[in-house]
């Protein structure tokens, strides 16, 4: 799985960061940036949560291929 935040779309909740600090992050400007985008399988479903609770759906899980 590949996690990417859009910055553009992301109003600086920081839902993201609370629900998985060990991928997300929020950077000086509050926005979401990516700590770990290639998460280990054993994060995958605080991930998801993450992308379900990201008021701005700025947060996009891709499947590895
Ligand atoms: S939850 Fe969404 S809007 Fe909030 S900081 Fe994370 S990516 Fe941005």
């Amino acid at each position: 799985m590949r996690v990417v935040v859009n910055r553009r779309l992301c109003i600086g909740a920081g839902m993201c960061v609370l629900t998985e600090p060990e991928v997300f992050d929020q950077a000086d400007d509050g926005r979401s940036v990516v700590l770990d985008d290639d998460p280990s399988p054993e994060r995958y479903d605080r991930v998801r949560e993450a992308e379900q609770a990201c008021p701005a759906g700025a947060i996009q899980l891709v499947a590895s291929s």
